[in-house]
């Protein structure tokens, strides 16, 4: 299991953020702080874990979000047909972490039971609370359900050896990240319980918010279950493919490697 590769496949992009769109209390007029969407994979000797699904080009145009590289197209480059993808984790049901429905005709969905809940409940009577989800996405993923294509989680699951997922929480009632042992140590995929590296490192919170106490834990738990910090990699940030190699030379600025060791 140490030879296993990750990689983060960057597939979207919005500029032209203010500081208050990323961090609660951040300023209006201050700055811009883009967002990249990413989707990651973890490769075994026995299986092909796609961590979320990303969104595709319709649902950009409606969210005003730059599709850069399709998700298929990323994941061809380094040798995926996604009929080969054997689990899919979702870490929580915002829509740009679980569209795509239809990508992996033959992947396990893995999801906690919470963020269903929560993506189903009466919480999404909610105006606010639903601004992050899709009821398309959120009911193709009960249509898993009755396909008997869903496994659920309540709290910490194995995926594959090496490989488990672990309730967080905050940002998503039901986020989970993921953990991967690597040759370099275990790499912890926070997607969303951390946005930013700045998120994590100042211990500010992303303004979509389920409850701030838990996203405020959930950096040390991202902390616990990573070998060190130099092992967290955030859910948004474009700088991880400037600290990461690139997976191949012109995949620059695209897909990177993350169990390879970081630069500086
Ligand atoms: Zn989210
Ligand atoms: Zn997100």
């Amino acid at each position: 299991m140490t030879d296993t590769e990750i990689y983060a496949v960057r597939y979207a992009h919005h500029d032209g953020r203010s500081e208050a769109q990323n961090f609660v209390g951040g300023d209006l007029h201050n700055g811009s702080d883009p967002l990249d969407f990413y989707v990651w994979v973890a490769k075994t000797a026995q299986s092909i874990i796609v961590v979320d699904t990303g969104f595709d080009e319709a649902m950009a145009k409606r969210r005003s979000r730059t599709i850069l590289r399709p998700v298929a197209e990323g994941l061809r480059t380094i040798g995926i047909a996604p009929d080969d993808v054997s689990d899919v984790v979702i870490t929580h049901l915002h829509y740009d972490h679980a569209g795509n429905h239809d990508l992996f005709p033959r992947a396990r969905f893995h999801l906690q039971d919470c963020e269903m809940d929560y993506a189903t409940g009466r919480c999404m009577c909610n105006a606010t609370l639903r601004v992050p989800f899709e009821a398309e996405d959120v009911s193709a993923m009960v249509h898993k359900v009755f396909a008997d294509r869903v496994t659920f989680h309540d709290g910490d699951g194995t995926i594959a050896p090496g490989v488990t997922v672990h309730h967080v929480g905050g940002h998503s009632k039901g986020l989970q990240c993921v953990r991967v042992e690597t040759h370099r140590g275990a790499v912890v995929l926070a997607s969303d319980a951390s946005h930013l590296y700045a998120h994590l490192e100042t211990g500010r919170v992303f303004p979509i918010v389920y409850n701030a106490e838990d996203v405020v834990a959930g950096y040390d738990k991202l902390r616990q279950l990573a070998a060190s910090n130099r092992h967290i990699i955030p859910g948004h940030d474009s700088e991880v493919l400037r600290r990461y190699p690139a997976a191949h030379p012109q995949l620059a600025g695209w897909v990177a490697r993350l169990d390879l060791e970081p630069f500086g």
